[in-house]
């Protein structure tokens, strides 16, 4: 029987062969780090019996895969076992893994919490020192539903139940306990193998994500190879969790929710702020040179619309609409109204709302409108996840000839609007995907045509094939923020059946009638999600341009007042956001508190600032050692600020 590794190489062996044993004719090193077998392509227990001919890898936890394994066994074998240990008639429901780590839902006669986490902990490391085996055996249907039965395993004997189709199941025993668990596998041989884990934190989850279902417990972690490599995990969790929007947010008084309205943001003073900032800086950005024009469009439309642009078939389950098939005049003519979840219908209409001529494209529509998406109530989140939000939408009409110069602007745009953030992007092309409308050659046009764009921007990129939306390919970007995390934002979408179903024509050069592709794009994406982001990307101090509070004035003591009040009336004559602090308490005191707002520029006036007219400075720490004066005169320093205040593109 022939064996081929993954280099190449055959190994031939007399009969049927483990993957213990593979690994051990490699070498015992492997054969001590391997933790499972990828057989012809599908992993298996490293104690699989090979009987033909195979491809064979051996996996170890320096591969994804074997970490997975590993990852897989600390949730389903010593976490589970753990708890029904620890906790005496506990149930257990699944335990997969995730990202990073794994969880598992547990049913608790009463509830645990995070202080609970190193009791269980201290007994999965106990676990683990057994180095107990783990052996599978395959039971029929009435076979595990009586063992998870007797167990009062009450969510396995459901899974088993509702599985159709399969007569025997894969039960892992845990040898010298009475430990086991339904499961699909592979799980590490031995339990030795397992690496360095932490939990992390525990969370409600209803039983297969039904709210009608019973409230879980998910008690989540997290796990690697070695304990250096969990180290420098948990060190950038700790960092994010530092930089989390929904605690700065709330900290520096930026935006607050309210379980009246899930899922839609209240942007407070200061974060209104930063929204205004953000929305009008692109909106200048685009207007005039840039060539878009801006438009206001409605939010509630009858189904009617929702029909012709697709998004009543394709749609719904996402939208809020109301009203009922019985047609009520005096809602609309079909009786039903929904409010729109993207504006791109809205734009089709302003298009087809008169005679186009190719003189006129391309046409640049920016919008940058309320837009409203049923989110699960479970799925929300911050202002990652909202239910409203607005995008720095817009459309371009263009003729087919028009979409690689197009999408050549696009991208130095994206450059330009991300470079002003410090942030990295990547690009990813998505082509056709099998269920696509429109002809290979139509498909091989458009896809050719986003490919030279960012050839032409020397713009790296990841092909990511059969990716695209059904009616035409796009190009994404992750940025990369400050601690190395990945977002996806911006988006560029040719679409060749949305100006189709709108029956959109323009007047071509030789007087016919044709009709124009729309290229769908946005740079932030969501002004939410984006400011999710910036929150975390700058931890809250953000760049003095966008910063509510752009200055803060100190006065020392009741004495310099008027100092204070006048150098504020002059920089806000200039145009910047400046609070003044005549409050009684002491100076450092009140130094400490700009910190923790994160102000750029903390002006401290005294008697002898008074004197001068100057301003002593306090600097955020990303403007220190820029050469700054310590004591500007007070134009000097309306002068420094001005100059950082200004929008960056
Ligand atoms: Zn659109």
């Amino acid at each position: 029987m022939q064996i081929t590794l993954p280099d190449g190489s055959i190994r031939a062996f007399d009969g049927p062969v483990t993957g213990a044993d593979i690994a051990g004719s490699i070498g015992p090193g492997l054969l001590k780090a391997a933790v499972a077998i990828e057989v012809n392509g599908t992993e298996q227990d490293l104690s699989v019996v090979i009987t033909a001919d195979s491809s064979v890898k051996i996996l170890t936890v320096r591969d994804e895969a074997g970490l997975d394994v590993m990852r897989h066994t600390l949730a389903a074998q010593v976490l589970a076992r753990a708890t029904r240990e620890l906790y005496p008639g506990s149930k257990l429901a699944i335990g997969p893994t995730i990202k990073n780590g794994f969880y598992y839902d547990v049913e608790f006669d009463a509830p645990i919490s995070t202080e609970d986490l190193p009791a269980i902990e201290k007994r999965m490391k106990d676990i683990i020192a057994e180095k107990n085996p783990i052996t599978l055996r395959m039971l029929s249907r009435e076979d595990a539903i009586a063992l998870f039965t007797e167990r009062n395993e009450p969510y396995k004997v459901d899974i088993i139940e509702r599985t159709e189709g399969q007569d025997e199941f894969q039960i892992y025993f845990q040898d010298n306990t009475d430990f086991v668990d339904l499961c699909r596998g592979p799980h590490l041989a031995n339990l030795g193998q397992a690496g360095a884990f932490k939990l992390t934190k525990v969370a409600g989850a209803y039983w297969r994500g039904d709210s009608k279902n019973k409230m879980l417990t998910r008690i989540y972690g997290t796990a690697f190879g070695d304990r250096k490599t969990l180290k420098k995990h948990l060190n950038a969790l700790a960092e994010a969790e530092k930089r989390d929007h929904r605690v700065l947010g709330k900290q520096l008084g930026l935006i607050m929710f309210h379980d009246y309205a899930p899922g839609a943001p209240f942007f407070l003073p200061k974060g209104e702020i930063l929204y205004h900032e953000l929305s009008e800086a692109m909106r200048t950005l685009l207007l005039g040179k840039g060539g878009y024009q801006a438009v206001r469009t409605p939010q509630l439309f009858d189904a009617k619309l929702w029909k012709t642009s697709g998004h009543w078939d394709h749609y719904a389950d996402n939208m809020f609409s109301f009203g009922d098939d019985e047609p009520q005049a005096e809602v609309s003519d079909s009786g039903i109204m929904g409010l729109k979840p993207m504006n791109c219908p809205c734009h089709m209409l302003v298009f087809g709302s008169q005679k186009r001529s190719y003189r006129e494209l391309p046409l640049r529509i920016c919008d940058q409108g309320v837009l409203h998406r049923n989110e699960l109530r479970g799925a929300l989140g911050g202002l990652t996840r909202v239910r409203q939000f607005c995008q720095d939408d817009a459309h371009l009409f263009v003729t087919e000839e028009q979409i690689e110069s197009e999408v050549t602007d696009l991208l130095a745009l994206v450059g330009t609007v991300y470079s002003a953030f410090d942030m990295e992007f990547k690009a990813k092309l998505s082509t056709r995907p099998e269920k696509k409308l429109g002809s290979d050659d139509l498909w091989d046009r458009a896809e050719a045509a986003l490919q030279n764009a960012l050839e032409a921007n020397n713009l790296p990129f990841e092909l990511k094939e059969g990716d695209g939306a059904f009616y035409g390919p796009k190009i994404d970007f992750d940025v990369v923020d400050a601690i190395g995390r990945e977002w996806q934002c911006a988006t560029i979408q040719l679409d060749y059946q949305l100006p189709a179903r709108f029956d959109l024509k323009y007047v071509t050069a030789d007087n016919e009638l044709a009709t124009p592709v729309v290229i769908h794009r946005a740079i932030f994406g969501s002004l939410e999600r984006f400011i999710a982001i910036l929150i975390e990307h700058y931890a809250g101090a953000f760049p003095t341009w966008m910063a509510p509070e752009q200055v803060r004035v100190l006065t020392v003591s009741e004495k310099s007042f008027s100092h204070g009040e006048s150098v504020k009336q002059r920089l806000e004559a200039a145009g910047l956001r400046v609070h003044l602090d005549t409050r009684a308490d002491k100076i450092g005191f009140k130094i400490r508190e700009a910190h923790k707002d994160k102000i750029p520029w903390m002006a401290i006036v005294g008697e002898q600032e008074m004197e001068n007219d100057s301003v002593a400075l306090r600097l955020r720490t990303d403007l220190r050692g820029k050469g700054i004066p310590e004591k500007p005169s007070v134009d000097q320093f309306l002068e420094l600020v001005q100059e950082t205040a200004k929008r960056p593109f």
